[in-house]
């Protein structure tokens, strides 16, 4: 978190948001571990104090909340956080929780169910109580799709998105643009300039940007491109630079 702040400062950024997973699902990832959220907040303090130009948002990217109900709260719990986000990663796949991500190991016919019953978790997330302001990487199964061997088309799925960003506007939330770290936009952009349409016609009002980076080096990449697909799409940078687009 220090690096990241110092490469923030480096290219000039006002402020920085460490969303960092709160994740659940046994299993999936065997690299995963439980969130430290004590460590985090100490470590939020720490950097404040280091860099008090900086303005150091803290937050939390919880996963799958509506199915981890009692993990997420004690993560609530334990300190404020600035800012929220809730998203899904794993999904009901014929019984079984699995990653978007390995997508890639489904044999191509299923590829299409695969997402539609991702955004169907999604749309049970928005639906639910859990508290979370910003809407995580709508489209987050978009980044493992087999592009090289079938085009993605959001319209495929217009009726299931759609579903979820009228779940998302009518809980006043704010729809993350994410950059995943500087991808190719096909992959990249979650969501692209279709949905973004689609979450103003939805009565969408907020975006946030979002650059996923996971290490210091690559916060921020793509928002260029982002700031211009959200200004394309009517919305507006705020007065506060930690603030969401709105239109
Ligand atoms: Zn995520």
């Amino acid at each position: 978190m220090e690096a990241t702040c110092r490469r923030a400062i480096e290219i000039g950024l006002p402020g920085i948001s460490f969303t960092e997973h709160a994740d659940h699902v046994p299993g999936v990832h065997p690299t995963l571990r439980p969130l430290d959220i004590l460590g985090y907040h100490a470590e939020i303090e720490r950097c404040r104090a280091l860099f008090p130009g900086l303005r150091i948002l803290s937050g939390v990217e919880l996963g799958e909340p509506h199915r981890y109900p009692a993990e997420t709260a004690a993560i609530l719990a334990a300190g404020p956080l600035d800012r929220v986000l809730g998203s899904v990663h794993c999904f009901d796949w014929r019984g079984q929780l699995i990653d978007a991500s390995q997508l890639g190991r489904l044999p191509l016919a299923d590829v299409g169910e695969a997402v539609r019953g991702y955004f169907r978790e999604l749309c049970a997330l928005v639906g639910s109580g859990q508290p979370f302001q910003v809407l995580a990487h709508l489209d987050y199964p978009k980044r493992y799709w087999p592009h090289a061997e079938i085009r993605y088309r959001e319209e495929d799925y217009e009726e299931e998105i759609r579903a979820v960003l009228r779940g998302a506007a009518a809980r006043q939330a704010a729809l993350e643009l994410n950059t995943t770290r500087g991808a190719v936009p096909e992959r990249g952009f979650c969501p692209g300039p279709v949905v973004l349409r689609w979450w103003v016609e939805e009565g969408g009002r907020a975006l946030s940007l979002g650059s996923d980076s996971h290490e210091p080096a690559k916060i921020a990449l793509g928002f260029a491109l982002a700031a211009q697909l959200a200004g394309a799409a009517g919305f507006k940078p705020n007065d506060d630079p930690a603030g969401f687009w709105l239109r």
